[in-house]
């Protein structure tokens, strides 16, 4: 199943080019009309209890709909920050996950498909990082790496717009719509093992990153088992899993597109509108990133520090 959040409050199904709206079933059910119901329901019951509340509910072209983030205000959005041996290369960086752990994103940061990601400094360079998210369905702490699977409700793509520089990754990677999330949940039944899934992160229609989650130091599941090792993780919290070579900035004007095999695909745009100087001293310190990624560089995305 394909899971949304509208724009506005709702729920809904993707089937085909069509929008099945989840949420009269939902409240006629007694429930609030969210992705957070479908979570639990899904964890009480069963994936296809979900599949039960789309009978005989209203349905409308999915291109008509505003989606907002599949889950819009999550409990906590968690990242992993050197998970694929080639972007710890292109970063010069020495250390990857199995040293750095996990660290946290704001979850205010979370947007959706479609949504503009606002660029808060004029003096600093920020990057795009596509990167696969799991989405959790239970609460789960110390879970073993075979079992960690089992508490994921679904995927979705997740871009992790980041301000390179030395401050803290919490910091440089938490202004609001720098975590674009969706465009929908791919529950985790259909999707099946995400340890092989391309993903392709375009800016401008130029393909920047290209890789395979295969490649992943740590894999998804390892990645939760670890994060629930340190945190105790909660239904609808997401955990972003890492992002391959081809890290590059971006710009005011920028159309990125995360697209990830048997998901598909998040497009966001980029502005600079109302952005200031920077209050902050970090743009010299810290990883150095690669002069514009490996691909060609789209026209306008040239590094600005
Ligand atoms: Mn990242």
């Amino acid at each position: 199943m394909r899971l949304v959040s509208l724009e506005g409050g709702g729920t809904g199904m993707v089937e085909g080019e069509m929008l099945v709206d989840l949420s009269p079933a939902l409240l006629a059910a007694g429930f609030e009309p969210s992705m957070r119901s479908l979570i639990s329901l899904a964890g009480v019951k069963s994936f296809a209890a979900l599949g039960v509340l789309a009978t005989g509910a209203p349905r409308s072209p999915l291109a008509d709909a505003r989606l907002a983030a599949p889950v819009p205000l999550p409990g906590a959005v968690v990242a992993a920050p050197v998970n694929y041996a080639d972007h710890m290369a292109e970063m010069s960086e020495v250390l990857d996950i199995r040293s750095l752990g996990v660290f946290l994103k704001a979850r205010s940061s979370v947007t959706g498909p479609g949504s503009t990601v606002r660029l808060p400094y004029t003096d600093r360079r920020f990057d795009q990082e596509g990167e696969l998210a799991a989405v959790i369905g239970r609460e789960t702490s110390g879970a073993d790496e075979d079992e960690a699977l089992d508490a994921v409700f679904g995927y979705t793509c997740l871009l992790d717009v980041t301000m390179r520089g030395g401050e803290d990754r919490s910091t440089r990677k938490s202004f609001p719509t720098f975590t674009p999330t969706g465009p929908w949940i791919v529950t985790a039944d259909e999707l099946g093992d995400p340890g092989a899934l391309r993903l392709t992160c375009s800016v401008n229609g130029v393909v920047r990153q290209d890789a395979s989650t295969a490649e992943l130091v740590w894999s998804v599941a390892r990645v939760i088992s670890y994060a629930s090792s340190v945190m105790t993780l909660f239904p609808g919290d997401v955990v972003a899993t890492g992002t391959p070579a081809g890290v590059g900035p971006i710009v005011d004007g920028d159309r990125v597109e995360v697209t990830i095999e048997r998901i598909g695909t998040l497009g966001v745009e980029v502005s600079s509108a109302g952005a200031v100087a920077c209050p902050t001293l970090g743009a010299r310190r810290g990883p150095v990133p690669p002069p514009s990624g490996p691909g060609p560089s789209s026209p306008g995305s040239t590094p600005r520090s």
